[in-house]
């Protein structure tokens, strides 16, 4: 009877080992769908928290440029307010569509910041070449002539844009706080815009 225990004890691990097997798999797609946003699909401010860190990390060991672009829906509330909730959400996928398919480099990524509020990370890639992207978008945007019913709903969003290579102390918060400042002088100079913004004085402030 020992060989029947023998067997007994082979087909048990093999078991237990199918079951750790299927439950990695498990795991790892809960992994993936905890950092995405339900609505857009795009990667959720999860990820963005975990993504960025890494990937400002890698730009500053090897001495890279970093870029971060925050978007900002224009006059979002009154989107919602003549259109509805639902119509809402449809102009917000839309948008977030658009700006994926803007963003092709395989270490960039987008993500939703916050309500109306998108996040873009550009690796290797300085000023200048982020705010080509960023006028980019923002002309599609305005262009996008997304519809309810017979109306067209006019939408424009405006972008701050953050670049440099990082140096030892920026954390993410230095960029995205960078483009924040630019997006709010994009909002307070008419909205529909491009503005850069200054890292240079990010570090200003702290010397
Ligand atoms: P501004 O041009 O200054 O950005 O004006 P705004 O109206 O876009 O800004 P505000 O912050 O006043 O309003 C943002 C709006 O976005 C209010 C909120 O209800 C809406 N919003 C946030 N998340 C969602 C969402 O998931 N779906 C829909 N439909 N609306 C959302
Ligand atoms: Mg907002
Ligand atoms: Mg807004």
């Amino acid at each position: 009877w020992a060989d029947q225990l023998d067997l007994k004890v082979i087909e048990r691990t093999r078991e237990l080992a199918k079951v750790v097997e299927d439950l990695a798999r498990v795991n790892e797609k809960l992994d993936r769908l905890n950092q995405l946003d339900e609505l857009t699909h795009l990667y959720n401010r999860r990820a963005f928290n975990q993504r960025s860190v890494q990937l400002l990390a890698q730009c500053r060991r090897e001495l890279r440029p970093l870029s971060v672009l925050l978007l900002d829906v224009d006059h979002f509330k009154q989107v919602n307010d003549r259109y509805g909730h639902l119509v809402g959400d449809e102009c917000l996928r839309r948008v977030a569509n658009l700006i994926r398919e803007r963003v092709t480099r395989p270490q960039d990524f987008v993500a939703r910041f916050g309500g109306e509020e998108f996040v873009v990370v550009l690796y290797d890639t300085h000023l200048d070449g982020a705010l080509h992207v960023a006028e980019r978008v923002r002309s599609e945007v305005q262009q996008m002539n997304m519809r309810w019913e017979d109306r067209s709903i006019p939408l424009t969003i405006s972008i701050g844009v953050c670049g440099g290579v990082p140096e030892a102390w920026h954390e993410v918060e230095h960029f995205t706080g960078c483009a924040d400042q630019a997006l709010y002088r994009a909002k307070s100079e008419g909205r529909n815009r491009v503005v850069p913004g200054e890292l240079s004085i990010v570090k200003a402030a702290r010397d």
